[in-house]
């Protein structure tokens, strides 16, 4: 199937946020102004024609705004925000696969779409967000995301094409017309520095970029650039991705607010920064192969004795079950808590995280994995009770943890449960 993509992009976002609620401001220069009200971070298209460049200090076109009565906006984000959000709910209507790349633009799969009617398709986006939230886009249609990029930027640029441009109906030769047209820095992913050195070796277009030797490309701007080259030849390198990538590894640490000498005390932080983590952890889908555990005293008083170290361990049931990663952080404390000092600063990282369903796979089926994941849970809960007993001020901490992770882990206990059913 080929791989066929729309970025849709809002038109000077902010700009038009401020618009939808001002009807005065119609076809009236607009400017909003960064954070401190120091710099032009959004124009509209009267602005852009004046010259007014994006970055701009206010200070420097303060005769500009008033010889041309440009409308000058503070920023607020929250407002934007919930643009962006209502604009990004009506494009999941228009595919099943949307990535949302930044506040005002988004990726959509369109391998649904029959190339015949990708230029509908994409006039039928573009007034439904019209209609839906008020803000005007541009589409851009390609095969490829860098060159879906492109159509997009050259839409901006021609009324003519009513903010819809599908760049897969051309000939290899029409569409090479276009990328001439596109300056070597306006290429998304070339940055100002390659762009100068493209630049210095005469490659200055798009186009140019295009017909590059790969392995010279491959040498100065390495795969990453590589890429790029494939994606202007059309072919696909930078899939849609719906999710954001999962991270590999996951720390919660925090100095103490006073300095801590009891290993119960030391427990007590360190379960609660184990939960934490076991939280991110089950939000993006993972669990953990490898956790770590570390503790040092305050370095900045060297006058007092100094200890730090840390241990890991690996997780022979990668998880993301609270209990069982407090059972495995607090093991790992234990080993390497040494009396007589004052500690400073513990901490948990939570390493190897893989998505949960691939641990699935790997073991072979799911219900393999259900009853040696439901084993170890079973034993590492009775273990845990156990621990609470024994420290009394950890238990408050250790419940929190618990209850977060019952209902979070609902499926997990319910593979405990059938294990048990089967060992009836
Ligand atoms: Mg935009």
């Amino acid at each position: 199937m080929k791989h066929l993509v729309a970025l849709v992009d809002c038109n000077n976002f902010y700009v038009s946020c401020e618009k939808l609620f001002n009807a005065a401001l119609r076809n009236k220069p607009v400017i909003v102004l960064s954070n401190n009200d120091g710099c032009v971070v959004a124009r509209s298209n009267e602005v852009k024609a004046l010259g007014i460049k994006m970055g701009t200090p206010l200070f420097q076109i303060r005769h500009l705004v008033e010889q041309h009565g440009i409308q000058v906006f503070s920023s607020n984000y929250t407002l934007y925000a919930d643009l962006s959000n209502r604009v990004m709910n009506a494009l999941a209507d228009f595919s099943p696969q949307v990535e949302v790349y930044s506040i005002d633009e988004a990726w959509l799969s369109l391998a649904h779409v029959e190339q015949a009617h990708l230029r509908d398709y994409g006039h039928t986006i573009r007034n439904m967000v019209m209609q839906r939230v008020g803000i005007p886009v541009s589409v851009g249609i390609a095969s490829t995301k860098t060159l879906s990029k492109i159509a997009a930027e050259i839409v901006k640029k021609h009324p003519e094409y009513r903010g819809v441009l599908a760049l897969v109906s051309l000939s290899e030769q029409e569409l090479d017309l276009y990328l001439s047209d596109v300056h070597i820095e306006d290429v998304w992913g070339i940055g100002p520095r390659y762009a100068r050195f493209l630049r210095d070796h005469r490659i200055i277009s798009a186009r140019h970029l295009k017909y590059a030797d790969l392995a010279w490309i491959r040498k100065h701007l390495t795969v990453v650039g590589e890429r790029t080259v494939l994606e202007l030849r059309g072919i696909a390198c930078l899939l849609i991705e719906t999710k954001p990538r999962p991270k590999k590894a996951i720390m919660s640490a925090k100095s103490f607010g006073k300095l801590l000498e009891r290993l119960e005390e030391l427990e007590q932080a360190v379960a609660t920064y184990t939960a934490r983590a076991a939280e991110k952890l089950r939000k993006q889908g993972s669990v953990a192969a490898h956790i770590s555990v570390f503790l040092h005293t305050n370095y900045f008083q060297p006058d007092q004795p100094q200890y730090a170290n840390s241990a890991s361990s690996t997780i022979l049931f990668p998880t993301a079950f609270t209990p069982t990663l407090i059972g495995h952080a607090l093991a790992l404390l234990r080993g390497i808590y040494q009396q007589g000092y004052k500690y400073k600063k513990a901490g948990v990282l939570l390493t190897r995280a893989v998505r949960e369903a691939s641990t699935a796979d790997a073991g072979g089926g799911c219900d393999q994995y259900g009853m040696g994941q439901g084993y170890a849970l079973l034993r590492s809960a009775r273990a845990d009770a156990c621990l609470a007993d024994a420290a009394g001020k950890k238990v408050a901490a250790l419940y929190h943890a618990l209850e977060g992770a019952i209902v979070c882990d609902l499926k997990v206990w319910l593979i405990v449960f059938s294990s048990c059913q089967r060992m009836v």
